[in-house]
């Protein structure tokens, strides 16, 4: 019997190391890994020992016996993969980090953000140094898009935050929560108590399509979508008109698919998760049946991950319809498929879509309608979006990449709302340069870059904010170890100013500022509270979603 990964795989590689034989792959070393949708377990290799499984932040390993009928699937794909990239031994020799010798004393960093890609550098920097971690967040709550990103049908996703929390319990860390950077403190300040500071503040914004009729009520992004349903507390007082029967999603990301299936999924199969009280209200009055997910490429090139797409298939009460003369490739779409070296993730990609055009479908169900090659051109309406324009693309080869051209063919649809979910955007962090086209602070390995090129001394970026914004929960960690590898050596080469106050002094100053900080205590009590009341639902938790009552539990 042999173990195996499975949907949910965060790519995070804590599983690589932990593994005796070493027979998972890509590693962080091998180029593959910048691209894998997720990791795989070579079967014919696996000792079945389960190291693997407890060094998992997300759950999504499985011995192959216990796979259930909609993992089972996971058991060839894993396979499948070696198929395509035989395993060799990995003999690279395992380098051990450099750890600042005793005498440079105690680092002191800041980190701004607290989701995954801040806790990922958090907890590098306490592996690796004598140090001091201050963590600020403008909101009272931390772990960010793992708290207000990852869907609330996905809870094995969210049980990272707990690797997190238990590496954060150490006195040598501290949350600065409900404290925001550039109002209650400023660059200069952080940079005054600290040898560093670390930006790990996300892609806060969204793209915009540009097309005439954005504007009008009932077209959104996903998301203010997204932040809704999950309760982040500036989303609450949001309004979605859910009241019609056909939703368009614009975009084929994992984000699309993870509205889709919230606008589909029954609100009782809600009900069983941490998704916020006023979503769940206004999920269980909607009328919607239909959604409808618009690519502007063809199937092979759709942003989803095979893994998101398969899951789709065990949804209850779902139909997933794909039409199948949406099927037919273009020539160079079709020479990918025919490769005998084509990677198995993309012909799963293209035969689930098969699979979803012969499906049988059941006129009592929702549907989630997958066209591909189609942009949008107008949202139409009076006073509210009734309707969606989009013109018929075809691909052609640019710069090595198939892109999507429009043709003279067009197309509409009925539609009350419509959900853009064309990718996040960075937004500029106040006192640091910033890339308008790239929408990221500009870097080299972590280290910001001033104007000149040169790096600023003692700032660095990780997430988002520095790669742009893609990659799953995982792909942080091997992105924030960069960083704090640059750190490090920067703070043993000496090119880190001592700070002018410590710990106290700063906790001080951020008291005469913010008398609402929310601090481990505070934290605590809203984790409490809000697990308290899930218990006696039958939830994971309920979430707070104004701050007032983040702030009330915080107070205990
Ligand atoms: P994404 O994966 O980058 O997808 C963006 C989609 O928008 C693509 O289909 C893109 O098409 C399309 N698009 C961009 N500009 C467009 C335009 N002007 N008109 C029409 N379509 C346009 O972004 P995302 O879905 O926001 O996800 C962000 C990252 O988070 C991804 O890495 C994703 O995998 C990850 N994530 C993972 C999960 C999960 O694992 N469950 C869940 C959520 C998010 P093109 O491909 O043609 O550019």
């Amino acid at each position: 019997m042999a173990y195996v990964i499975t949907q949910r795989c965060c790519n995070d590689a804590s599983c690589v190391s932990e593994c005796p034989v070493d027979c998972i792959r890509p590693t962080p070393d091998q180029p593959e890994f910048a691209t894998t949708e997720m990791l795989y377990i070579d079967p014919d290799t696996c000792i079945d020992c389960g190291a693997c499984v407890d060094a998992c932040p997300v759950e999504a390993i499985y011995p192959e016996d216990d796979l259930t009928a909609s993992l089972a699937r996971f058991r060839d794909i894993n396979a499948a993969y070696f198929e395509r990239h035989p395993l060799e031994s990995n003999f690279e020799p395992i380098v051990a980090p450099q750890r600042p010798p005793k005498e440079l004393g105690r680092l002191r960093v800041a980190i701004v953000g607290a989701g995954p890609a801040a806790c990922y550098a958090a907890d590098e920097l306490m592996r690796r140094c004598d140090v001091e971690v201050e963590m600020f967040d403008r909101l009272p709550t931390p772990w960010g898009l793992v708290r207000a990103g990852v869907a609330p049908d996905h809870p094995g996703t969210k049980t990272v935050s707990g690797m997190f929390e238990s590496a954060f319990r150490r006195e040598a860390f501290q949350y600065y929560l409900n404290v925001e950077v550039g109002t209650h403190i400023s660059h200069e300040e952080l940079l005054q108590h600290h040898h560093a500071v670390i930006y790990a503040v996300g892609a806060a914004s969204d793209r915009h399509m540009n097309i005439p009729g954005e504007d009008l009520p009932g077209s959104h992004s996903a998301t203010e979508f997204v932040a809704w349903y999950n309760g982040h507390p500036d989303y609450a007082e949001r309004q979605f008109d859910l009241s019609g029967e056909r939703a368009v999603i614009v975009g084929n990301g994992n984000v699309a698919l993870d509205v889709a299936r919230v606008l589909t999924v029954g609100p009782d199969e809600l009900a069983k998760t941490d998704i916020a009280d006023h979503a769940l209200d206004a999920l269980r009055r909607s009328n919607i049946r239909e959604v409808v997910v618009l690519g502007r490429r063809g199937p092979l090139q759709a942003a989803y991950t095979s893994p998101e797409f398969l899951a789709l298939a065990h949804l209850k009460g779902v139909d997933v319809v794909v039409d199948e003369a949406e099927l037919e490739l273009d020539p160079a779409s079709q020479a990918l498929l025919d490769d005998p070296d084509v990677e198995p993730s993309l012909r799963l990609k293209y035969t689930l879509a098969e699979e979803y055009a012969a499906g049988r479908r059941d006129p009592a169900n929702k549907r989630i309608v997958f066209r591909y090659l189609a942009s949008p051109t107008a949202l139409t309406g009076d006073e509210r979006v009734e309707g969606i324009e989009f013109v018929a693309n075809e691909l052609v080869e640019e710069g090595g990449q198939l892109v999507a051209r429009a043709t003279d063919r067009t197309d509409r649809l009925d539609a009350s709302l419509v959900l853009r979910s064309i990718g996040y955007r960075g937004e500029p962090v106040a006192g640091l340069p910033f890339d308008e086209r790239r929408a990221v602070v500009p870097n080299e390995h972590g280290r910001v870059l001033g104007e000149d090129g040169v790096p600023l001394p003692g700032v660095y970026v990780s997430g988002w904010i520095k790669r742009g914004p893609r990659g799953v929960i995982g792909s942080n960690r091997i992105d924030s170890e960069e960083t704090v590898e640059q750190l490090v050596s920067d703070f043993i080469a000496g090119k880190l100013a001592t700070p002018q106050g410590d710990r106290d002094a700063l906790k001080a100053l951020v008291a005469q500022r913010q008398a609402d900080l929310v601090d481990r205590a505070g934290w605590k009590s809203i984790d409490q509270a809000e697990k308290s009341a899930g218990k006696s639902a039958g939830r994971p938790r309920v979430k707070f979603t104004t701050r007032e009552d983040l702030l009330k539990a915080a107070r205990g």
